[in-house]
């Protein structure tokens, strides 16, 4: 008898039972549980450890169960015996409270994970990728930065309710201070009754008058904004816009219990920023800061989507005209800026390329004219441009199949140029099992994507994930976006365990760690981690040597990326053996 096949461990498991034979019962269990097991993606892996590689596969399950078992178990009904009956809240919290609970902070573990080779992000979006205390900074620093509300803020709700746009307009402070050389409480802010909407005033002025307390100490005791529990106006005022530029939880706002609730204010973040970022000198700095945090937390390589829906950002003369040829000069520019600190500081960084986004709310025109203008971003910057997608809140966003025309005549289009410029589309990022946004994953397949952004609802697909296995298409899977947004009460409820044991080829990705409050890949892969039970070093290993192998870069240099990963990683795996063995 073969126990190759699955129904036949079913039958000796019945004969088993006939018999009360307990060890041939266990024998056809493990048949069935090996048989299973082989078909995961980091089953080859798994097959072929190194003596190294299982001590430290062992050494690091036994530091998370230490970890798991560090974290109280405080509500529920298991609260009172968590200590002896093992059981562990990290897998059914929410992310932030885990945060909030140190899950993340120092020790062996945290300290593993920063310390491991992260290969490419290959899902970011450029102006969610930034640590968000970053962009704190430029926003306190950057000279006649000026902010604008539509409404006038007067109390602690009106600063939740507001739009809040931010410009820099060259001379805006010295204006300010000759039109009100006498400052006091009624020199107009947007923080007073005689605001009138719209108008922009100097954010130094708002950030030293801001009249309300401090956003993320009342309700948690705890902040996650910064370890310090500052008072000071301007500091009251940067936690206020880390509120509005993160997902952060805090006092002030609503409880956001939909996905819907979560992609609302989700949404609104971008065009605070976007004003933060959007002004020559900061987008340079911005796109460089993104280059150092990433690399030095050891991700080698990304592709990031750039939004091009906007037209113009703001010149260095405070003109809205600069264009996306400037914006693509500048991205290279701050690469090697970036390439010459990192290769100082000595992190590996293979640079970072970009995927033309446009948002999925546009028509057919507008998305061929995107279109053009992707391609002739393409032809003045051919290793940078790597890849077409369409972003956006997916659920109500317009799905694939209305703009197929369109998709379709892009292929063809730049087919005939010459131009490589594959789909790297995102799809099913939804809860729905039928509807529009679940159905674009059969669009994103059809026209050739080289990757799938998100693939939330891929797992009910079975032909789809065969699709993926046999075409190699990769899933860029991002378990804390997923979460925060609503797709998910917690890791636990992740659908990533069902995409790795039906061998899906998978990379973890961040997508907008700046609105979750993280920098680089580290908080998913330990997500990831620390929620899946069946996950150990090797299939880390798997995960981020696949996003290197599924990046869009030029083969060549593919191929030493995969040498130098190769060695890092066990440079790594020794690093772990010598301390905490
Ligand atoms: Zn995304």
């Amino acid at each position: 008898m073969t126990l190759d096949q699955p129904d036949t461990v079913l039958d000796q498991a019945q004969k088993a039972a006939e018999t009360a034979d307990v060890a041939a019962y266990l024998d056809a269990r493990q048949h069935l549980i090996h048989r299973e097991r082989s078909l995961r993606l980091d089953a080859p892996k798994l097959a072929s450890l190194s003596a190294e590689e299982e001590l430290a596969n062992e050494i690091l399950l036994k530091l998370r169960t230490q970890q798991l078992r560090s974290l109280p178990q405080t509500e529920g009904d298991l609260a009172s015996s968590a200590a002896s009956s093992g059981y562990t809240t990290f897998r059914d919290e929410p992310f932030y409270r885990s945060k909030l609970a140190g899950a993340f902070a120092d020790g062996p573990l945290p300290d593993i994970f920063k310390k491991m080779p992260k290969g490419a992000n290959l899902h970011c979006h450029l102006d969610g990728s930034c640590d968000a205390r970053f962009l704190l900074h430029l926003a306190a620093t950057t000279k006649d930065l000026c902010i604008q509300s539509n409404i006038s803020i007067i109390s602690q709700q009106d600063l939740f309710k507001a739009t809040i746009k931010f410009r820099v307009f060259p001379g805006a402070e010295e204006q300010y201070a000759i039109q009100h050389p006498k400052q006091g409480a009624t020199t107009p802010s947007i923080f007073t009754s005689s605001y009138n909407p719209f108008d922009w005033i100097p954010v130094t002025v708002v950030r030293h008058r801001f009249p309300f307390p401090y956003a993320y100490l009342a309700k948690h005791g705890l902040d996650l904004m910064s370890p310090t529990t500052p008072s000071s106006p301007p500091l009251a005022f940067d936690s206020w816009l880390h509120t509005l530029i993160t997902m952060t939880p805090h006092a002030g706002g609503p409880e956001r219990r939909t996905s819907s609730a979560a992609w609302g204010h989700f949404l609104t973040t971008f065009g605070v920023i976007e004003g933060i970022i959007g002004y020559e000198p900061n987008f340079k700095v911005f796109c460089k800061e993104i280059m150092l945090q990433m690399a030095r937390d050891g991700v080698r390589y990304f592709e990031a989507r750039v939004n091009f829906l906007t037209e113009f950002m703001v010149r260095w003369n405070g003109e809205l005209t600069l264009g996306h040829l400037d914006w693509c000069r500048i991205f290279l520019e701050a690469q090697a800026e970036a390439k010459e600190q990192l290769a100082q500081e000595g992190f590996a960084f293979d640079g970072a390329r970009v995927i033309y986004s446009t948002v999925r709310v546009i028509n057919n025109e507008q998305l061929r004219a995107s279109m053009l203008d992707c391609i002739s971003l393409k032809t003045k910057y051919p290793d940078l441009i790597v890849g077409f997608d369409l972003v956006g809140h997916e659920d109500p966003g317009i799905p694939a199949k209305a703009y197929l025309p369109v998709l379709l005549w892009f292929r063809q289009h730049t087919l005939a140029l010459g131009l490589d410029i594959p789909f790297i589309l995102h799809g099913g990022e939804t809860l729905g099992d039928g509807e529009a946004a679940d159905e674009n994953l059969y669009d994103v397949l059809l026209l050739g994507s080289k990757r799938i952004g998100h693939g939330y609802s891929l797992y009910k697909h079975p032909i789809l994930m065969d699709l993926c296995k046999k075409r190699n298409v990769l899933i860029e899977c991002c378990p804390i976006s997923n979460e925060v947004l609503g797709y998910t009460a917690s890791i636990s409820g992740h659908p990533l365990p069902a995409l790795l044991a039906n061998g899906v080829p998978v990379a973890i990705c961040n997508d907008d760690c700046s609105m979750f409050g993280n920098v680089g890949l580290t908080p998913d892969l330990f997500t990831v981690f620390m929620g899946i039970e069946s996950l150990c070093l090797s299939s880390l290993n798997v995960l981020t040597r696949k996003s290197i192998e599924h990046s869009q870069m030029p083969e060549a240099q593919k191929k030493t990326s995969l040498l130098d990963f190769d060695a890092q990683w066990a440079e790594f795996i020794t690093w772990i053996i010598t301390h905490y063995r």
